[in-house]
C-alpha cells in the first residue's frame, strides 16, 4: 500500500526537498494535495509531475492562472485559505507542514484533527499555539514529528521513556553568517546579505531569522513543546560548521549527537520514513575532511533576539505568540526594506513591551492575540528610518 502524501507549502524550499524525496519513490507514495501562496509555475509542475490529484493557491487573485496550467490534467485546482485547510484534513497518512509563518497555523491545525501523521517544519504554528496544538494533536491522536534539523536530532537522541534522565537538550546553532561581524557594521546589513547562509539553503524568511538568530529563540520554544523536559533545560551552543545538528545529555554523562550533512533531506526523510529509513541522496558526511569541530557560547550581547525569545520563553502564557508576530512584521519589513537589520529585534522588543495579553485557550485567541501583535509592530515600521 502506498502512504498517501500532503505537502503544505510545497513550492518552498523545505516543500521542494520533501516532493524530491517523494518523487525518488514512486513506488512508495501518492501525492494527495500540494499548496502553495501564489507560486502557480512552480506549484502546477510538481502537481503534474506527483499526478497530484489536488493543488491549491491559498492566494484566489492566482486561481484561474493554475486552473489554465492544470486545464486537461484532471488535477483539481482551487483556491483560498479554507481550501488548503480542506486539502489538509483530505485524510493524508503523511502531511508535511511547510508554510512559512503564521499563515500554516489554521492548516497545521486542520492536519492534527485527521489523527494521522504531521511532520512539522513551520516552527512559527508551534511557538504562536505551542499549548494549544499539542492539546489538539493529543485530542486527534495525530502523531507530530519534527522536521526542524535540530529537533529532528533531538528526537533521534532522545529517549523518550525515561524524560527524567535528560539532563539538558543542546541545540546547535550555525550562528548565521554574522557570528563575526562588528555590532556597528550591523545595522548597515542587507537583505541579500542577511539571505545568505553559509551553510543551508532555505527560504528568505527563515534565513533572516537565522542571522538574528531569532531562528534558534524560535527553536527553543519549538523544543520546549516537542520535548516536555522544562524551559531550564533546555541550552544553545554555538557551533557553525553545522555538523552536529543537537545533542541530548543524560545524567550519567552520556551525550547522544546526531551527525549529517547539511542538507534538508536527511531530518525530512527521517520523518517520512519514519519508524523506518530510507536512502537519501545526502552527500555522506566526510569527518576526516572536515578534521575538527568547533563550538563557542552564544553572545546574547550581539544577538538580542535570541535573549528576547528566551525570556518570552520563561514567561510563557502569550508572550511567544506575540514574540511571533512581531518578528514576522519585522522580518518582512527588513527584506522590504523598510527596516535596518539591528531594528528587528528592536521592533520586537518593543512590541513585547506594549502588549501583553493574556495566555490564549484557543485558536481563535492566539490568532487574534497573533493580529493584534501585528498591528503593534506595523506602527512600530512606520517609525524605522533606513
Ligand atoms: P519558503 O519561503 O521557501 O516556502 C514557503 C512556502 O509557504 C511556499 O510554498 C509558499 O508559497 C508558502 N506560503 C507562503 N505564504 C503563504 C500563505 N500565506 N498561505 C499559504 N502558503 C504560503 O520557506 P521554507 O521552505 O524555507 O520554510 C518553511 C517553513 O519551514 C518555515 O516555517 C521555516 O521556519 C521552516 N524550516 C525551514 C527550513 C529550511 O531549510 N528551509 C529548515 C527548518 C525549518 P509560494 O511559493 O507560492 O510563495
Amino acid at each position: 500500500m502506498k502512504k498517501t502524501i500532503t505537502v503544505l507549502g510545497a513550492t518552498g524550499s523545505v516543500g521542494s526537498s520533501t516532493l524530491d524525496l517523494i518523487e525518488r519513490a514512486p513506488d512508495q507514495f501518492e501525492v494527495l494535495a500540494l499548496t502553495a501562496n501564489c507560486d502557480v509555475d512552480k506549484l502546477a509542475a510538481a502537481a503534474l509531475r506527483t499526478r497530484a490529484k489536488r493543488a491549491v493557491v491559498a492566494d484566489e487573485s492566482c486561481l484561474d492562472r493554475l486552473r489554465d496550467a492544470l486545464a486537461g490534467s484532471g488535477i483539481e485546482a482551487c483556491g483560498g485559505e479554507a481550501a488548503i485547510c480542506d486539502s489538509a484534513r483530505m485524510g493524508a497518512d503523511w502531511t508535511m507542514a511547510a508554510i512559512v509563518g503564521t499563515a500554516g497555523l489554521k492548516p497545521v491545525m486542520a492536519a492534527l484533527e485527521g489523527g494521522r501523521t504531521v511532520a512539522l517544519a513551520n516552527k512559527e504554528s508551534l511557538v504562536s499555539a505551542g499549548a494549544v496544538m499539542m492539546a489538539a494533536a493529543s485530542r486527534h491522536g495525530a502523531t507530530l514529528l519534527p522536521v526542524d534539523s535540530e529537533h529532528n536530532a533531538v528526537f533521534q537522541c532522545l529517549d523518550r521513556s525515561a524524560p527524567q534522565a535528560v539532563r539538558r537538550i543542546i541545540l546547535t546553532a550555525s550562528g548565521g553568517p554574522f557570528r563575526q561581524t562588528p555590532l556597528e557594521a550591523m545595522q548597515s546589513i542587507t537583505p541579500a546579505q542577511a539571505v545568505a547562509h553559509p551553510n543551508w539553503s532555505m527560504g528568505a524568511k527563515i534565513s533572516v531569522d537565522s542571522a538574528t538568530m531569532m531562528n534558534k529563540g524560535l527553536e527553543l520554544i519549538e523544543a520546549y513543546h516537542l520535548f516536555p523536559v522544562g524551559a531550564d533545560k533546555l541550552d544553545v551552543l554555538v557551533h557553525a560548521q553545522s555538523v552536529i545538528h543537537s545533542m541530548v545529555e543524560y545524567i550519567d554523562g552520556s551525550v547522544l549527537a546526531q551527525l549529517g550533512s547539511p542538507d534538508m533531506r536527511t531530518p525530512i526523510a527521517y520523518a517520512l520514513a519514519w519508524p523506518e529509513r530510507m536512502e537519501t541522496p545526502s552527500e555522506p558526511l566526510d569527518l576526516a575532511r572536515i578534521g575538527r569541530l568547533n563550538f563557542e557560547a552564544p553572545d546574547y550581547v550581539r544577538f538580542p533576539a535570541l535573549k528576547l525569545a528566551r525570556e518570552a520563553l520563561a514567561a510563557g502564557g502569550a508572550r511567544p505568540a506575540v514574540l511571533n508576530a512581531a518578528n514576522e512584521v519585522a522580518v518582512a519589513g527588513f527584506l522590504s526594506g523598510a527596516v535596518g537589520f539591528l531594528e528587528i529585534a528592536a521592533i520586537v522588543a518593543d512590541t513585547l513591551d506594549r502588549y501583553d495579553p493574556a495566555a490564549p485557550e484557543t485558536l481563535d485567541a492566539v490568532l487574534a492575540i497573533d493580529a493584534e501583535a501585528r498591528r503593534y509592530a506595523v506602527e512600530r515600521v512606520k517609525d524605522c528610518v533606513v
